[in-house]
């Protein structure tokens, strides 16, 4: 949360912004630089970096038609939200990036950078460059990568880039892509919801209260080797939507369910329920919000403590409508962050498996026990059926103990009744 709060300081709160998505935002004719693991700054840098006028010219000069920037990971989630740069791909997609032939310059920071990429960088013309002394690869170029220098590091690694231009081979590029809508912070919902004037949660809980909307789910967390890529995550969505649940999300999920076209409003009145659809087509949102990198998902628990603040949903985020999953769970910190989840009293599922299911009493510890001390618990399904199964069945129990489980019935005002409200 502290690390979200800094970055929106240093960086801008994101707002609604386009983007678009997939192996086709590489440039055929550019000179393509892919940004890939987790620290904004760098990022942020590079962005600046590539609209250097001398390194442009010097692009020119090596026959390219610009820079091009795309990321991988959740740096190309941090960039994406506040510049809209265009994302080639979520985790289990970085190597197929360099296969294109296209990555002039794949550079990495720290968490979820595959080792074997310096081995796919050699069956190419692709420079992969690493940034931070915490993780250095054996023979892999260097560049050293402090707040203090942070411009001249970028603009090194953006000349690596153009130098390495003309050195292509044979360059293959997937055609697809797709636009997106992302940048759904916990301040630009309240602004979309209700205006500038009137910026609340209270449309949201209202229509979850009238029941247009069910509940609401994050979806969040990585892609898995172990999953066939990004199938659990685009079903579990899809199946949620459908049910009228607005599902909230961050990190390469975000980037799976996007390729799918999930992240564009017009995707409401395709996947969602009626009642969200309603909802989305009136405010003129995706059914699916991009709320930021899988570091964000402070995000999602500022707005879940803004419904219970709004009022009539409980006096507790464990009273809510709502519940959390990460389908594709991989990296460690996922864990860390499940548990940030339940501690705050969400339900929170699981796909994959959880490394502690050796020990029947922790797992019943986590599995059930828990509830008692947070209100929140874990469970572990990895069929995206069943797991969307369960989480609609804990917004339905969630719904019947608040009392907004039966639709009320609508009444039509005539005159004579609204004149009986206004004694
Ligand atoms: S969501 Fe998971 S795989 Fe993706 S960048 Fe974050 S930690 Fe890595």
């Amino acid at each position: 949360m502290i690390a979200t709060e800094l970055q929106d300081i240093l960086f801008g709160t994101p707002v609604p912004i386009r983007g678009r998505v997939n192996l086709g935002v590489l440039s055929k004719t550019e000179v393509n630089v892919v940004v890939h693991g987790h620290e904004p700054v760098l990022s942020e840098m590079i962005v600046l970096a590539a609209r250097d006028k001398e390194l442009l010219e010097l692009a020119k000069a090596k026959g390219a038609g610009g820079i091009n920037i795309a990321g991988i990971c959740c740096t190309a989630n941090e960039i994406l939200l506040r510049h809209g740069i265009p994302v080639a791909g979520n985790f289990l997609q970085q190597e197929m990036a360099i296969t294109t032939g296209a990555v002039d310059v794949m550079v990495v920071d720290v968490q979820c950078v595959m080792a074997s990429l310096r081995e796919v960088c050699k069956c190419y013309h692709t420079e992969l460059i690493t940034t931070s002394p915490k993780a250095r690869m054996e023979n892999v170029r260097f560049i050293p990568f402090s707040e203090e220098a942070a411009l001249t590091a970028a603009k090194e690694i953006v000349r690596v880039a153009v130098m390495n231009f003309p050195n292509r081979r044979k360059v293959e590029i997937p055609r697809e892509q797709v636009d997106l809508i992302a940048g759904f912070s916990h301040e630009a919902i309240t602004y979309m919801l209700g205006g500038r004037f009137r910026g609340s949660y209270r449309p949201l809980n209202e229509n979850i209260i009238n029941g247009r909307i069910k509940g609401v789910a994050g979806v969040v967390g990585c892609n898995n080797p172990k999953v066939k890529h990004d199938s659990a995550h685009v079903e579990l969505v899809k199946e949620l939507i459908a049910n009228d649940i607005l599902v909230v999300q961050t990190g390469c999920t975000a980037i799976a369910c996007a390729k799918c076209g999930l992240l564009r409003p017009e995707s409401a009145a395709q996947f969602a329920g009626p009642g969200l659809a309603e909802v989305c087509e009136a405010v003129g949102m995706p059914p699916v919000l991009h709320s930021g990198s899988c570091v964000d998902n402070s995000r999602i628990l500022i707005a879940l403590s803004e419904m219970v603040r709004m009022g009539n949903l409980g006096k507790d985020i464990s009273d809510l409508p709502v519940a959390g999953a990460a389908p594709e769970w991989m990296s460690e910190k996922a864990v860390a962050i499940g548990q940030y989840f339940v501690a705050s009293g969400v339900f929170t599922v699981f796909g994959v498996g959880l490394p502690v299911a050796g020990s029947a009493k922790f797992s019943r510890l986590l599995t059930e026990d828990y509830e008692q001390v947070f209100g929140g618990r874990w469970a572990v399904e990895p069929d995206p059926a069943r797991m969307a199964a369960l989480i609609i069945d804990h917004i339905r129990k969630k719904r019947e103990k608040l009392g907004i489980s039966k639709a009320k019935e609508r009444v039509l005002y005539d005159m004579e009744m609204r004149r009986e409200l206004a004694i």
